[in-house]
């Protein structure tokens, strides 16, 4: 059997005429290169062409501000399906780029301008080993897939928060998630790994290897992935509950006040509890200015503790949201199922500006919800945005050592990050967006009084760099660029938060 190839008759009749699409590096030809491609694959591979449905949605992006140009899409149907696209796009010298769900938004990806994209949508699956102490998660697996499949067994594993969005893209920059605060980041569960590197060789890879370290938290760079064994864990606490507060933002300074006094605790935030916000406009809560909704969130219990909640109640919440039920449920009560508006790619521009904080600084709080609010209240073209607040309990994720992996901020309580929505209008707009992301970035940045900015890698912009990716310490840079001059000297991993 041969690749199973869409192409739209439209568009082949138009560059038939050429016969061939041109590339950075060399010429995809629709005839000759097809061929040879094809005979090296499986018969469940599949190829897209541009102009086809297909083609289109194997492209969308969850943000579409700098985003990566391919030329041809390859639906990798096994490991080897990799090792072979990889292998040709070398040959070829062609440029290639895992994609998986397309959440990532880094601006770094816009350089990719043409190339293969390898599609993982059908390298899916989750596989319990018998012993019920890890599983296998193929390449290309969304996080619903793994939670409702360990779920249905007793089991549970360490995922990012968001059902659409993979598994591995998440954990290749360390990963947050649920059950963090329990067992640690998801990259801190791998067991080994399976990965198609820069020379094209398929290598499973494990505690042993010299580039493990640096797969946990940098490990775009490296490779593509086709599977991954995670540990797994029975699940122990059923019951789940959550408390969703809103408020009005003149109470932003009480409201982080007592997040630090009463949840994060200077990075003593019991396990069992996690803290999110989010500033976001609710007409109906407040017709004038962006809504500060706590959420708090606790493991093992049917109702959230009063010992947390009563000291945001004392501050007079416009509303009061309660849930009781298991852990599939979260999603669902923090508006990040499949269905929910941020699982959708819509056209958007969808820029963030992460930086990590240790404790809230209650005046810096208070100068950016102003700036916040005064930038997205109303019919502002920016009124789609929010701004999070990720307050994970650390103590499973402290349980490593710092220098454990490529991972550097095991010492950050809180992820914060604007994500300026917009629909596209042209670069003068994307630079607004950006000034204002930057400025409340770095309204932050100054109440922390620290002289660098630690950047979630997944969350990033792309205006940062490698130090604020993967920590300043000059250790951790140098490790990185050795290990990825011998591994991807190149650069052929290069389009996803570069090392160098
Ligand atoms: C709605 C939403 C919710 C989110 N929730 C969380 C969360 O709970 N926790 C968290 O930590 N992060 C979260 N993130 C951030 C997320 O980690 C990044 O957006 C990540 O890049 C998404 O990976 P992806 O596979 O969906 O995206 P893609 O754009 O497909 O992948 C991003 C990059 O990862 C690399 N990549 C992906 N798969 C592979 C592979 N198999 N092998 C090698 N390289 C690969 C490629 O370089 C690719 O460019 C969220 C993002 C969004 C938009």
């Amino acid at each position: 059997m041969r690749l199973q190839v869409v192409t739209a008759v439209a568009a082949w009749a138009v560059t038939s005429v050429c016969q061939s699409v041109p590339m950075s590096r060399n010429l995809w030809s629709r005839d000759a290169d097809f061929k040879e491609l094809s005979e090296k694959l499986s018969s469940s591979a599949k190829a897209y062409y541009p102009g086809t449905d297909e083609f289109k949605a194997a492209n969308e992006r969850w943000s579409n501000l700098d985003v990566p140009t391919v030329n041809i899409v390859v639906v990798p149907g096994t490991e080897n399906d990799v090792v072979e696209t990889v292998k040709f796009a070398n040959k070829k010298q062609l440029p290639f780029l895992a994609y998986n769900s397309a959440h990532g938004a880094i601006r770094t990806l816009g350089k990719m301008t043409s190339g293969i994209e390898i599609y993982l949508d059908q390298l899916s699956g989750v596989k319990i080993a018998e012993d019920g102490k890890t599983a296998t998660i193929s390449g290309g697996t969304k996080s619903k897939v793994v939670t409702h499949t360990l779920w249905d067994a007793g089991k549970q594993a360490v995922t990012g928060a968001c059902e659409c969005v993979s598994y591995i893209g998440p954990a290749l920059g360390g990963g947050h998630g649920w059950l963090q605060g329990r067992h640690g980041l998801i990259g801190d569960q791998f067991e080994s790994m399976n990965i198609v590197l820069a020379n094209g060789t398929l290598v499973t890879l494990d505690s042993s290897s010299e580039l493990w370290w640096a797969l946990n938290g940098a490990g775009h760079n490296f490779g593509v992935v086709t599977s991954i064994t995670s540990k797994i864990f029975d699940v122990e606490h059923k019951d789940w509950a959550i408390e969703i507060l809103t408020f009005s933002g003149s109470k932003v300074e009480s409201l982080y006040d007592s997040v630090n006094k009463y949840l994060l605790k200077n990075g003593t935030q019991p396990t069992d509890v996690i803290n999110w916000s989010y500033w976001v406009n609710m007409p109906e809560a407040d017709p004038s200015n962006p809504v500060i909704q706590i959420l708090i969130i606790q493991e093992g219990v049917t109702a959230v503790d009063s010992s947390y909640t009563a000291p945001f109640h004392a501050l007079k919440p416009i509303s009061t949201e309660t849930h009781t039920g298991g852990y599939l449920d979260l999603a669902k009560w923090v508006g990040v199922t499949t269905t929910d508006g941020p699982c959708q790619k819509t056209g958007a521009m969808n820029p963030r500006f992460p930086i990590y904080l240790e404790t809230y600084d209650v005046a810096a709080q208070k100068e950016a919800y102003e700036l916040f609010a005064e930038n997205i209240r109303g019919d502002s073209i920016f009124n789609g945005s929010l701004y999070t607040f990720d307050g994970y309990s650390m103590e499973g994720v402290r349980s490593l050592d710092d220098k454990s992996s490529a991972f550097a901020y095991r010492e950050q309580n809180v992820l914060t990050a604007p994500l300026i929505t917009y629909m596209p209008d042209g670069p003068e707009l994307d630079a607004k967006a950006a000034a204002l992301g930057n400025k409340l970035r770095q309204i932050l940045h100054k109440g922390t009084g620290r002289s660098y900015i630690p950047a979630y890698v997944n969350y990033a912009n792309g205006d940062e760099g490698p130090e604020e990716w993967y920590g300043s310490e000059s250790w951790r840079q140098s490790r990185l660029q050795s290990l990825k001059k011998k591994y991807d000297p190149s650069g052929l991993f290069s389009f996803y938060a570069p090392i160098a």
